[in-house]
């Protein structure tokens, strides 16, 4: 194969950070639109796709790629260093999903500290066997020279943060229906002001939500297991905590369509800057306690302490995929 790519098209690269794969399965999903995008873009480098080498990249002029979808969050050095080497090659570089946006489910990780992560997965949890006890960052004695593995960052940051990012495009993963759009806005001739989400809504998920919301009165959550969502009726206004309200449009609302609340993965709606502290205050508006002003103090926060019973994840249901972009990024050393 050339690694010119195929002249005349403008050059496309797919690179993956620390990722489940599910944004380039989102691609597969474009279905026959595929081919379309084969026509209109040269697919020069995707590491799940192609056999290319970085060596092939690091040889192009700067601005050579005419748009870098990069998913996953940059997990490790190898990701940093891609993450930077794609950003000089490429006239767009584009946050894709919601790892490379905010940080993702793999941002969860910021509650831990990278040597005891690199223990419980590498080392300790009881499905591993690792006999050399290899963990990131250490080398090989299998390889000549010498292979290390790379690093793993101390802790995940947004892609923003890393390299400069023209656009973000939202979901865990985006809908095909996000990233078709997204790719048509971003191959456009009038280019979004640099730094928009592409491919998505601006308002909340619940304005594109079918079930009807009545008068909020919680008094208490149930875990989503726990329940049996009744037909038509808000999820939240039944218990579940559904993120609908403090989540970005433009998946459909495919969650709540099946009985599933929204659990954030289109970040927040425009204008909104920690998703998470969104939902903590529209809940906070919602909750209702019983009578508190006569009860003593002890007495008092057990009470509202037992309505966030059903609840046990704070972090993992109002931050699952935005912890490294929130206000919050990490638990303190
Ligand atoms: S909270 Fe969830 S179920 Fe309720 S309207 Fe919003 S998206 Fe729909
Ligand atoms: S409903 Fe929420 S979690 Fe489900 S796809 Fe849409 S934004 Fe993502």
């Amino acid at each position: 194969m050339e690694c010119d790519g195929k002249p005349g098209k403008p050059k496309l690269a797919v690179y993956w950070g620390g990722s489940c794969g599910g944004c380039e399965i989102a691609l597969v999903n474009l279905g026959e639109r595929l081919l379309a995008l084969d026509e209109r873009l040269d697919f020069f480098f995707c590491p799940c796709l192609l056999d290319r080498k970085n060596k092939d990249v690091e040889e192009l002029d700067d601005g050579a790629i005419a748009l870098t979808l990069f998913n996953g969050a940059a997990r490790t050095t190898e990701n940093l260093e891609m993450a930077r080497l794609l950003r000089r090659k490429s006239r767009l570089f584009v946050a894709y999903g919601a790892c490379a946006s905010s940080g993702g489910i793999p941002a969860l990780a910021n509650l831990d500290t990278p040597g005891s992560l690199s223990r419980t997965v590498f080392l300790e949890s009881p499905t591993v066997e690792n006999p050399s006890r290899h963990v990131p960052g250490s080398s090989s004695p299998y390889c000549t020279p010498a292979l290390s593995l790379p690093k793993l960052t101390g802790s995940i940051l947004p892609l923003s943060a890393i390299a400069n990012v023209d656009y973000l495009i939202p979901g865990c993963p985006p809908e095909p229906e996000t990233v078709w759009s997204a790719i048509a806005i971003l191959t456009g001739a009038d280019l979004p002001p640099k730094g928009s989400v592409v491919g998505a809504g601006t308002v909340p998920v619940c304005d594109e939500c079918s079930r009807i919301r009545g008068e909020k009165r919680l008094r208490r959550f149930v875990r989503f297991h726990e329940a049996v969502p009744r037909d038509g009726e808000c999820l939240l206004d039944q218990g579940i905590v559904c993120m609908g309200g403090a989540t970005r449009s433009g998946c459909g609302a495919l969650c709540p369509g099946a009985n599933v609340p929204c659990s954030g993965c289109y970040g927040p709606p425009e204008g909104v800057a920690d998703q998470g502290a969104a939902m903590v205050g529209a809940l906070g508006s919602v909750l209702d306690p019983g009578e508190l002003a006569a009860l003593p103090e002890g007495e008092m926060a057990a009470r509202t302490d037992a309505l966030f019973e059903g609840i046990p994840d704070g972090a993992g249901t109002f931050y699952r995929y935005s912890l490294a972009g929130s206000l919050l990024r990490r638990r303190r050393p």
